[in-house]
């Protein structure tokens, strides 16, 4: 079975809805390649490794969280960028790239497939644009500790995690964010967060946390945000009956 670009375009715009959104770069086609789609390779981020990875499987499509193209760039082809274009073009393959659509979307998004993960399940949104989850365990139990909850995360992402604030306090309401959401941390607090997961952690929210009695638990950028990509690229090769691999490529950060 095959589909063609646009369509595929189409399926993911559909689900995603972009429009919706006001974001740090271009959400949906950011390179064109063949105009055929037999295949879909998924990842967190377009790097050369998971472009050579996608070549190797053969895929006329990827579909990642972290494109090539941000505010901000300078917008010269060199370097790294000319790499990673050139490979891309060389072997005509489709780059598709949702930031914060990706993020949000309430089923199969980074947030809602982390909480998929984590056992979590979110009762409202909260933050800038709605993008953070809360609510709870979803079995209605809580963590003794923000340290339980960090061993539960911990052991959940096969990862080493950073935890700053209270530890001896029951945890029942929890925050979570993917990736670099250290600045949603205040507006978690605002909605009544015992702890609040995201990937990474900045000096001042060390601080808050102790100083507002709510843990804060950073559990790696990449780690948090591995599993919305193959979520939705798993859908839609499924709706439009292409074939799909999600690729991980690990990352420390
Ligand atoms: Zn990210």
């Amino acid at each position: 079975m095959s589909t063609t670009r646009q369509d595929l375009l189409q399926a993911f715009d559909a689900l995603l809805q972009p429009a919706r959104f006001k974001d740090y770069g271009p959400n949906g086609l950011q390179v064109e390649g063949r105009p055929e789609v037999r295949k879909i390779v998924s990842g967190v981020t377009a790097s050369l490794a998971l472009i050579e990875a996608a070549v190797a499987a053969r895929a006329d499509a990827i579909f990642v969280h972290h494109g090539l193209f941000w505010r901000g760039q300078d917008g010269r082809v060199t370097g790294w960028m000319k790499q990673r274009l050139a490979l891309l073009l060389a072997h005509d393959i489709n780059l598709f790239a949702y930031h914060l659509p990706l993020d949000a979307h309430s089923e199969l998004g980074n947030n809602a497939q982390l909480g998929l993960q984590l056992g979590l399940a979110a009762s409202a949104r909260f933050g800038e644009q709605d993008l953070g989850f809360i609510g709870g365990r979803g079995d209605g139990g809580h963590f003794v500790d923000s340290g339980a909850l960090a061993a539960h995360v911990q052991q959940i992402l096969k990862r080493p995690v950073v935890q700053a604030g209270p530890s001896q306090k029951n945890i029942r309401n929890i925050a979570w964010c993917t990736g670099g959401a250290q600045g949603y941390f205040e507006s978690a607090i605002a909605a009544g967060a015992d702890a609040f997961i995201t990937g990474e952690i900045s000096e001042p929210q060390a601080h808050y946390a102790r100083e507002m009695g709510v843990a804060f638990i950073a559990c790696g950028h990449h780690a948090s945000e591995r599993y919305g990509a193959p979520a939705v690229a798993g859908q839609v090769a499924a709706q439009l009956g292409l074939a799909h691999e999600f690729i991980d490529i690990d990352n420390p950060a």
